[in-house]
């Protein structure tokens, strides 16, 4: 490509709304334009990026014996009815009528349609297995689109879908798909983890995200300092020493506590440390999905007590309570018409709602309490005597430093480091739960109908393009990975005006793309400090600079964008260089950078 011809425009500021530094870098490399929050025209470079992803994720799932479909983008509200997504989804799907006033909805992931295509097929187990899988554009009316490409509203998925006689086969599609998705990361080169998962209701029970560490990342992760567990915070176990309750049960006594409504403040005044009070939060076990049926129409209001210093976890939380959705908390009137006084003064004793008790503080004994009544507290109260707990469990957020559960079941010493991660892929076994809510069956050999067993299987194709950007830069641009970049080589033609040097680079342009290199070529009439600086901002793999000066020596320059390590090569030998120096990368083996080189300098000599 040449930059003379092409439509692509770089700016030299990202716009106000581009906070990470990978949406940033998108915006100002001409590769992505917003035409509506969370929607965006990919220019010919990002598209490029996207198209060598695909054909990655092609790869790997073709040679598993996967098999690419294209189902549609517009679907039918039936289908969705039937599983009841149609109301469960909320506003997340985008809905709308046609001229007959018939309902449909843009496809914000496809188990429906997929499971409808499957059902009119498959007869017996003769029939299956099944995989298929699509590269597609998904929508889904996401409340906050934001950082570009991450959390997009309209976004490029590959999503794929197995399909099994029992749940044994099941998983064997789901390990099949777990390695093919390592594969795709590996040949990425982007820095991941593979990691526990919240699987949900969704009706299976086996789930992993591939998450890229990078500070942007919304997810927080757990990830062990010594071996490969690593889990979102959501299920990071939270594992502690809990000490067993060994003394006497002291008589119970109320106090007053005027003013003192936060642990904090019941911490200082009391010499007691947040980690040995016991807190009372107040939820709501109402799923409340629908307009009829709101949390606030039936509270079914549960008391959950943890040390002072710890944090609910929602997401455990809402498992270990059975709900579809992490549940809300209590308004503070709500807690007042459940408990009698205003929060900070709450507890358990007395109370006639469920209390669960988080699993750290099951040996506490003799602790203070909120009493229920305003401004006063209870101190001396013991689990059993004075009230009587629900359920004991894991209801906290890990935090760095807890025990990883892989290392202390093995007897080892890791502990959990705390990481941000970008969730790019997500594999679920789903058991089930689609094919009965839509009939799909087939017949056993003995003639028997059962269900189908299911799994879906994500890769957002988009936001890791945006993933591996985000993992790859520097102060000055881009630093593409070889597997995704959207040109190899980046010449700099330093000055198109000689007729000697337009026709040198277009030799050399030509040669290096016969050898199967993708090839841009600046030949624009800038400057030469302008030229370099938008190479930088590009990052193709490899900078070649040909220029009038350089070529009367008979040399261009070659520079890896990674390292910027300059290097004269003769004019002559460039192609057999660039591809020398391409193999180097491709392998992982590029030497590292010698101190104070830098692009700028390098390029300046031509
Ligand atoms: P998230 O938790 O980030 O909202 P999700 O768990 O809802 O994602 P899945 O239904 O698992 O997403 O979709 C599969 C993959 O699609 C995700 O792993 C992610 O990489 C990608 N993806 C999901 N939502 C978006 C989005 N709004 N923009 C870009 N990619 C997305
Ligand atoms: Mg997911």
């Amino acid at each position: 490509m040449r930059w003379s011809k092409s439509h692509l425009f770089t700016l030299k500021d990202a716009p106000n709304d581009a906070e990470i530094p990978s949406h940033k870098l998108m915006a100002r490399a001409g590769m992505i334009k917003k035409v509506a929050p969370g929607i965006y025209t990919y220019g010919n470079l990002a598209l490029r990026a996207l198209r060598k992803f695909e054909n990655i994720i092609r790869q790997e799932l073709d040679k598993r014996g996967c098999q690419e479909v294209l189902m549609p983008m517009v679907h039918p509200a039936e289908l969705w009815q039937e599983t009841n997504r149609w109301k469960e989804m909320g506003d997340g799907l985008l809905k709308f009528k046609n001229r007959n006033g018939h309902d449909f909805c843009l496809g914000a992931t496809h188990e429906e349609v997929i499971t409808d295509y499957v059902r009119k097929d498959v007869k017996s187990y003769r029939d299956l297995p099944a995989n298929l899988y699509q590269i597609q554009t998904k929508y889904r009316d996401e409340i906050r689109p934001r950082f570009g490409l991450m959390r997009g509203r309209e976004f490029i998925m590959k999503d794929a879908y197995s399909f099994d006689t029992d749940e044994k086969a099941a998983l064997v599609s789901y390990d099949l798909m777990y390695d093919a998705y390592k594969a795709i990361f590996d040949r990425l080169g982007l820095e991941y983890r593979i990691v526990e998962a919240d699987a949900g209701n969704i009706g299976g029970s086996k789930t992993n995200e591939f998450q890229v560490l990078a500070d942007a990342g919304e997810d927080h992760l757990m990830v062990c300092d010594t071996c490969d567990f690593a889990a979102n915070i959501e299920v990071a176990p939270a594992l502690i020493k809990t000490e067993k309750a060994t003394g006497a049960a002291l008589p119970m006594e109320a106090f007053p506590t005027p003013n003192l409504k936060s642990i904090g403040s019941l911490s200082k005044s009391l010499g007691i440390p947040e980690n040995k009070l016991v807190k009372t939060m107040f939820f709501s076990a109402n799923d409340g999905t629908d307009a009829a049926n709101p949390p606030s129409k039936d509270l079914k209001a549960v008391a959950i007590c943890l040390a002072g210093d710890d944090e609910v976890n929602p997401v455990k939380l809402k498992n270990v309570l059975g709900m579809s959705n992490p549940p809300l908390m209590l308004t503070d009137e709500e807690v007042k018409k459940t408990t009698g006084a205003w929060p900070g003064s709450c507890g358990p004793v007395g109370l006639t709602i469920p209390v669960y008790f988080d699993s750290a503080i099951e040996g506490f004994q003799n602790f203070i309490v909120g009493a229920n009544r305003d401004a006063e507290h209870l101190k001396n109260v013991n689990i059993g005597r004075d009230f009587k707990v629900t359920k004991f469990a894991d209801l906290r957020m890990a935090k760095p430093g807890h025990s990883c559960p892989s290392c202390q079941a093995a007897g080892r010493k890791g502990v959990y480091k705390s990481y941000r991660g970008i969730e790019v892929g997500h594999v679920f076994y789903l058991g089930t739960k689609y094919s009965k809510s839509m009939g799909a069956t087939y017949l056993t050999q003995e003639g028997q109908p059962l269900p189908i067993e299911m799994g879906c299987y994500g890769i957002g194709v988009s936001r890791t393009v945006q993933a591996a950007i985000e993992q790859s830069h520097d102060a000055d641009g881009i630093v593409w990975p070889h597997g995704i970049t959207p040109f190899d080589v980046h010449m700099v033609v330093l000055d198109p005006d000689q007729e000697e040097v337009r026709q040198s680079a277009e030799v050399l342009y030509r040669e290096l793309q016969t050898r199967g290199l993708d090839v841009f070529m600046d030949d624009r009439a800038e400057r030469p400090g302008v030229k370099f600086k938008d190479a930088d901002l590009l990052g193709f793999p490899i900078r070649v600079n040909i220029g009038g000066r350089g070529l009367k020596e008979g040399i261009v320059e070659m520079i890896p964008r990674k390292t910027k390590a300059m290097e004269k090569v003769k004019a002559e030998e460039a192609t057999e260089k660039v591809l020398e120096l391409m193999q180097l990368i491709r392998a992982g083996k590029l030497p590292a950078a010698p101190a104070k080189t830098t692009g700028a300098a390098a390029g300046a000599k031509a």
